[in-house]
């Protein structure tokens, strides 16, 4: 045989064994499920088939899904796939809380947190490896950013916990009634994926959680804001931990970039056709930092601008960071205020500490692609010293 001959085969089997990842069904909504089975020239109802074998049932094994022709099946099993994150480690804390810590592509890992109330049972849910955003007081901010987790990841979670859920209570009923967007990350700056995985949350094929249900917090990434509205109009949660642009710049630094009047005008929007859908306004209580009585008194007036109710967080500390938490005199004297001035008031119950899982805790295990989390590590070597 020639060289050219032996060339040829080469490059010929070559060609046939390069890898074509597998598409991973678990991260494609409806419009991408109907969309995937056109390509294959399928039937679009195969998209409410897979997607209630994949996140009602929780299959991940083509094989399992009995209403799919043997050939579809087979030929699903060398095309695509149905994969969720790995599980590193799984806690468990006195108050019932559980803490999840994800394996990720990337040498990275994200956290999921699981808190378990009377009448509700609520998944907070990372967006991101770490997050952009560099909140002063935020633990996930002093990790660095590596980059936005995909739409599989996002949904991978709720998944995964609605499954480990299953088992721990032993009931198939509904433990995850409600999900929220509060976990690592800044879930408006990655748009798209997590748009797409509030979407499976909702349809009635896979997870059935009604809009009220799925709550996305923001530091106030006002033009998305707007095209959440449009895309997917679930309850927001709005960072705004500072009743004036001054404080604000310091403590959330994305105010530098839409101010507190440009945020509360997007939230007004955000509600504007609405009766009863208010924002909630997420507020950290920092001692001698914002927990002043002037403090609540700017941040009444605020309110009285923009439908709404303001949620008072108890400061989780956490290693290296110079913040204290306000006392409880203090911090119920704010609500004092705000509630005299005709604002509804509650304070965040602080859940799952022991593990850190508290808000603002999370701190998963980022490949930081940002210097950030060197500096913060140097800051922290330079006060020691
Ligand atoms: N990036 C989004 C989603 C994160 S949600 C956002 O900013 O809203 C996490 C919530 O916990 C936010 O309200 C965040 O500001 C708050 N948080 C962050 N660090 C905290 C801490 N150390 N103690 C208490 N709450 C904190």
């Amino acid at each position: 045989m020639s060289k050219l001959n032996d060339l040829e085969i080469e490059l010929e089997s070559s060609t046939s064994d390069v890898d074509v990842p597998k598409i991973n069904l678990m991260g494609l909504d409806r419009d991408a499920m109907e969309a995937y089975f056109a390509s294959i020239g399928e039937k679009s109802f195969r998209a409410s088939q897979v997607m209630k074998w994949i996140h009602q049932v929780g299959v991940s094994d083509f094989a399992e899904m009995t209403n799919l022709s043997k050939t579809l099946r087979l030929s699903l099993s060398e095309n695509a796939e149905i994969s969720v994150p790995d599980i590193i480690s799984d806690n468990l804390s006195e108050d019932g809380t559980r803490k999840w810590l994800l394996k990720v592509p990337g040498k990275s890992a994200i956290e999921m947190v699981f808190i378990p109330e009377e009448t509700r049972g609520t998944l907070c849910v990372s967006s991101q490896v770490g997050c952009t955003l560099n909140c002063s007081f935020c633990a996930t901010g002093k990790q660095g950013y590596n980059r936005d987790l995909t739409t599989a990841e996002i949904i991978g979670q709720v998944w995964l916990a609605k499954h480990l859920l299953a088992e721990q209570y032993k009931t198939d009923n509904r433990i995850v009634s409600n999900v929220v967007m509060m976990g690592m990350g800044e879930p408006l700056m990655n748009f798209d994926n997590v748009v797409s995985a509030m979407k499976i949350m909702q349809d009635d094929f896979c997870f059935g959680l009604s809009k009220r249900r799925i709550t996305l917090s923001t530091a106030g990434v006002v033009p998305k804001i707007d095209e959440l509205k449009e895309a997917c109009p679930v309850a927001l949660a709005v960072s705004l931990h500072a009743p004036n642009d001054e404080l604000r710049d310091v403590l959330v630094p994305l105010n530098r970039k839409y101010n507190i009047s440009e945020l509360l005008a997007a939230c007004n929007r955000y509600v504007a056709d609405s009766q009863r859908a208010r924002i909630t306004f997420e507020y950290v209580m920092l001692e001698g930092v914002n927990d002043e009585l002037e403090h609540a008194h700017q941040l009444a007036s605020l309110m009285k601008t923009v439908p709404g109710k303001v949620n008072l967080i108890p400061f989780n500390s956490f290693d290296g960071i110079d913040y204290k938490r306000s006392s409880n005199s203090r911090i119920n004297r704010f609500r004092d205020i705000l509630h005299n001035n005709g604002v509804i008031v509650t304070i965040r119950k602080t859940r799952g500490d022991d593990i850190e899982a508290a808000c603002g805790q999370l701190a998963g295990d980022v490949m930081d692609r940002t210097r950030r989390a060197e500096k913060f590590r140097q800051s922290r070597a330079e006060k020691i010293q």
